[in-house]
């Protein structure tokens, strides 16, 4: 069996913990990995002012894959996002985040299953803001034919890929007409070829908002814009008990950067009561990368297994009292 160099990114806020729990989860799941920890977030920024070092970024392209931890952006000021500088250099165009319903925890609904493909490099995240005027600010929403399209393609051919059904693309078109009309006529020219095989359809993001929390198990793949992505990731994770279960993944042409689709939690940063459930499974979407599906199915079914036993250790967020670390242990200790 090859052995894979891996970049190892903690991060910071409760990166490093639930990182830890992670790696150890894929350790334990027999592919053999040699891990190159490097520093990002504000330790870099602390260290070495900047929170996305140029060597993280070289190493990433040498090694093709890291395993990320959240890092923190600081509110209305300070240094632009590492994760959304991490995204454009590397052109991780794509953001995939499986949201699926898991065993074991009280959810209102039993059976969701959806996936979030969200494009990742522009929209309002372009960070062009300006003072146009005193108390006048205009933020400017980039949408291109070709990051739509391309993020269109993705969508429909990963519903191929994992024999998924149906793709909805999801917009505002009614008030953004030329922005998010682009986005959807991308969508809809991508979808052809696909036509008979993967359903198209779209809906306006407000429905969209309504129907997943009144029926979510209607929907499939869910393609979206950056920002509308972004929220109803976090609303889908709700659906299935919460930001720390969900994992995600950011692919582009040379890399693939996996990680939670939570922050960095400075709320409880450093406690050791984070959930690392969505990073370990950000791990088995890495070994799936990797081309190990034997480890990631087990990666998913220990998690699986150890959220079905009342009497396993999991974290306060989802009902019980143990640490990050007795989490990500049982999880280990379950493959
Ligand atoms: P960002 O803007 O960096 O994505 P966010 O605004 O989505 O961050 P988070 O840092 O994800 O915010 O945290 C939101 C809430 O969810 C916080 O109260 C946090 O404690 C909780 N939370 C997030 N991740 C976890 C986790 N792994 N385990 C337990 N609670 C978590």
């Amino acid at each position: 069996m090859s052995r894979h160099r891996v970049v190892l990114l903690p991060g910071d806020g409760i990166g490093p913990e639930v990182v830890e729990a992670a790696r150890r989860v894929v350790d334990a799941s027999g592919p053999e990995i040699e891990w190159v920890p490097m520093e990002i977030g504000a330790v870099a920024f602390e260290k070495y002012g900047d929170a996305l070092p140029a060597d993280v970024l070289k190493e990433i392209r040498a090694c093709g894959v890291a395993l990320k931890g959240p890092t923190t952006t600081p509110i209305a000021t300070g240094h632009v996002s590492a994760n959304v500088r991490l995204r454009k250099e590397l052109m991780l165009f794509a953001n995939v985040r499986p949201v699926k319903t898991v065993p074991g925890l009280e959810t209102p609904y039993g059976n969701v299953d959806l996936v979030v493909v969200r494009e990742n490099t522009e929209d309002l995240y372009a960070g062009l803001e300006n003072e146009v005027a005193p108390g006048v600010i205009t933020s400017i929403k980039v949408i291109t034919e070709t990051a739509s399209r391309r993020i269109a393609k993705f969508a429909f051919e990963y519903a191929m890929r994992w024999g998924r059904h149906r793709v909805t693309a999801v917009h505002k078109a009614n008030i953004m007409k030329k922005a998010d009309g682009l986005f959807l006529e991308c969508c809809r020219q991508e979808s052809l070829p696909f036509e008979g095989r993967v359903r198209f359809d779209d809906i306006l993001v407000d429905a969209l908002a309504m129907k997943l929390v009144t029926n979510p198990t209607q929907f499939d793949v869910l393609l979206l814009e950056n920002l509308y992505g972004d929220i109803v990731s976090d609303l889908a994770a709700g659906l299935i008990g919460g930001l720390g279960l969900a994992p995600g993944a950011n692919y582009g042409p040379d890399c693939a950067v996996f990680e939670a689709i939570h922050g960095s939690a400075p709320d409880i940063a450093g406690k050791g009561i984070a959930n690392p459930i969505g990073q370990v499974w950000s791990g088995a979407l890495m070994l799936e990368f990797l081309g190990h599906p034997k480890a990631a199915a087990s990666i998913v079914g220990a998690i699986e297994r150890t959220l079905a036993d009342p009497k396993a250790p999991r974290t306060r967020d989802i009902g019980g009292t143990a640490s990050t670390t007795e989490a990500g242990k049982a999880i280990a200790a379950a493959i």
